[in-house]
């Protein structure tokens, strides 16, 4: 049997299994402790060790690593990464050895010596993946190390490839020059990943990468498992600090638009006891660095961000992604979002809505900004946030996709709206003609707001200035709130009665409103009058059955969501036998997880961290620990049973858990 060495830091050597030539079932199970393929997944792995060059589109924590990972092993020699996250490498080649996988970076990170050590290790066949950044590739050391007789290149993967295309919004000109290392590797299959959906982007990538008749896979943007709630920004402090509380102890990000609403969050945020730290462009490198590493380890709970942060972190077990401000587009939102939940367990995302995130959005275009474009996506922004329909049907027929519920219960789980349910349509003709009238004796020259303004009565000086504090339809709109005029408004523009000009927003009738108005129709509307305080209560999302994942969400997932270990469990061999209910957190629930031992658990894996130096999670995932408490395994062929535990890691921790989960057993039988 081969051996391999593991270099990287904070690990001592593991032995791992040669398996080039093997079944990718089999190294799926042994070395990362997972029982199935996620849909396409199985496909482009066997598309790759096929020889054929491949691309592969799939969302944040769809999957994509293992679809190089594993070919990496089965092939004799070795796998070449690019990637543009230098900050990730180490993370990666840590998860990596973590699983017994040898690995090693090269980048300018790197000490000379250690650098010398890792080319040692490639001319010798002692690593199976090595990560470069684009610009390292076309060094000359790096061509000749890769050219050398002894080294054989059997596979280079390009992970980010839309950074290829000027499409993306990552381009990146070194990625141009991924194609010519390419050309000196003939015999090397070519596989490309990306999250970018678009097509512009794929025929790019395509194109910039020469990749040869590649197959192409594109699998589900359905992130099933991140419920989406959208809420008009009424009090966003409280707001917030409502979201955080359905999540307490676990890790989530908040966004804003600027770094002075990042601060002043973040310090409102410490003084009510929240461990939580800042990041955006003003601070230093060093600062940010930190930031991101006391996120990353578990230190700080709370990260407050602009949108500089997220492109560099891979971590699993963000529970929650608020958003502050709105974003500027519907790409920009569900990369952010796609931060929460990489693991698959239920994750939310909150977005925070206000009128006046559009003026700001707006106010930052300048002289280099498509108006046109920017207005566009603007728009579809607005029309996610304002919607009234599932939210991830408009996200996904955005990004192209059609998306279709499959039972009552993936509406619970799926959004805000799906959640509270049609809306019944009511009789609103005599708002909707004092909201008329009130743009017709106005001259048709103003916005919705004005509009509102004056229906409210209110007594701004433009209004005064204007004279429109004397005419008929001043003040006589006190029975609907502003947000309640705003919501009917939208639901006018929606319908076509009314029309919002594109320069400054003016509403005018359209000829069918017109008429309606006219005509004395009836105007019903799907209204909601709790449209002013929070679209709906979302303090569901914290009861046991939704935290605990039992059910699989929206869609076609790809198996993404939830799977509950099948035929495993307490009455099984080599796992410690505990009532149904015994240490569990609810009756009514149907997981067995049982806290306390999921707390031991997790105060194991931070000081095993700690002493490794690594992130928590490259020792175990939220899934695995849960699994752990679940099923409590007291031998190291029962913990092979668990998911996300394979041969190394049962090596390497297996004694340490099994006596964590015994000595909690012990204390609980006293
Ligand atoms: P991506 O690179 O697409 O964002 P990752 O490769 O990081 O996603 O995978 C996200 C998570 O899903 C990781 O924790 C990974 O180990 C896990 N995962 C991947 N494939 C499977 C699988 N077949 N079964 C269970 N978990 C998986």
């Amino acid at each position: 049997m081969h051996t391999y060495k593991i270099l990287s830091a904070g690990y001592n050597p593991v032995m791992l299994k040669n398996y080039a030539g093997a079944e990718p079932e089999k190294v799926l199970k042994e070395v990362f402790g997972y029982d199935s393929f996620r849909l396409l997944q199985k496909d482009i792995i066997s598309s790759v060790l096929s020889g054929a060059d491949t691309l592969a589109v799939m969302p944040t924590g769809g999957g994509k690593s293992i679809c190089f990972q594993i070919p990496a092993l089965i092939f004799d020699g070795i796998t070449v990464v690019v990637s543009p996250l230098i900050s990730l490498m180490q993370d990666q080649v840590d998860s990596l050895s973590a699983a017994g996988i040898p690995a090693v970076f090269l980048n300018s990170t790197v000490e000379w010596p250690v650098y010398l050590e890792y080319m040692q290790a490639i001319r010798k066949g002692e690593t199976k993946i090595v990560y470069v950044s684009p610009e390292g590739l076309n060094t000359s050391r790096i061509k000749d190390l890769f050219s050398e007789s002894g080294v054989n290149v059997s596979c280079i993967t390009i992970d980010e490839a839309h950074c290829v295309s000027e499409w993306g919004h990552d381009f990146r000109p070194d990625y141009l020059e991924i194609s010519f290392f390419r050309k000196r590797f003939p015999s090397a299959v070519c596989l490309a990943l990306t999250a970018t959906a678009t097509k512009e982007v794929r025929d790019d990538i395509i194109k910039n990468l020469a990749l040869e008749n590649p197959a192409v896979f594109v699998s589900s943007f359905n992130r099933s498992n991140i419920y989406l709630g959208v809420r008009q920004k009424k009090q966003p402090l409280l707001q917030v600090l409502e979201c955080i509380s359905r999540h307490p102890d676990e890790s989530g990000i908040i966004y804003c638009f600027s770094r002075k609403q990042t601060d002043s969050l973040t310090e409102e945020l410490r003084a009510k006891g929240y461990s939580v730290q800042n990041y955006h462009a003003g601070l230093s490198d060093e600062e940010r660095a930190e930031h991101q590493k006391q996120f990353i380890r578990d230190q700080v709970q709370i990260i407050v961000a602009t949108l500089a942060f997220g492109m560099g972190i891979d971590k699993p077990d963000v529970r929650f992604v608020i958003h502050y401000d709105m974003p500027k587009s519907l790409e920009q939102y569900y990369q952010e979002i796609g931060r929460a939940g990489r693991d698959g367990l239920p994750s939310e995302a909150l977005l925070l809505y206000g009128a006046g995130d559009i003026r700001k959005i707006r106010y930052f275009f300048d002289e280099n900004t498509d108006t046109e474009k920017a207005e566009f996506l603007l728009k579809s922004m607005t029309g996610y946030a304002s919607g009234r329909e599932c939210r991830r049907k408009n996200l996904l027929s955005y990004f192209g996709e059609k998306y279709v519920l499959q039972d009552d219960n993936d509406s619970y789980y799926c959004c805000d709206i799906c959640r509270k349910g049609p809306l019944p349509l009511s009789d609103m003709t005599v708002p909707v003609q004092k909201f008329m009238s009130c743009i017709i004796r106005t001259n048709s020259r103003f916005g919705i707001s004005y509009i509102i303004d004056v229906l409210l009565g209110s007594r701004q000086k433009r209004i005064l200035d204007n004279g429109h504090n004397m005419i008929s339809t001043w003040g006589i709109g006190r029975e609907l709130s502003k947000d309640q005029w705003f919501h009917l408004g939208e639901l006018l523009i929606a319908s076509g009665d009314i029309i919002k000009t594109e320069d400054y927003g003016v509403l005018l009738l359209s000829k069918k409103g017109f008429a309606a108005l006219k005509n004395r129709e009836k105007f019903m509307f799907p209204f909601d009058p709790g449209c002013d305080d929070g679209i709906v209560s979302e303090k569901d999302i914290s009861s046991p059955s939704f935290r605990a994942g039992v059910k699989s969400s929206c869609g076609a997932n790809g198996g993404i969501l939830f799977p509950k270990p099948a035929g495993r469990g307490s009455s099984k061999k080599g796992f410690i036998l505990h009532k149904k209910t015994a240490f569990s957190k609810s009756d009514d629930s149907e997981d067995e997880v049982s806290l306390p031992l999921l707390d031991e658990l997790k105060k194991w894996r931070k000081r095993t961290a700690e002493e490794d130096n690594v992130p928590p999670y490259i020792i175990f995932g939220d899934r695995t620990l849960r699994s752990l408490a679940e099923h409590r395994p007291v031998t190291v062929e029962a913990l092979l049973e668990i998911y996300g535990i394979g041969d190394a890691k049962a090596a390497r921790f297996g004694e340490d858990i099994i006596k964590v989960i015994r000595d909690f057993s012990d204390e609980k039988d006293r």
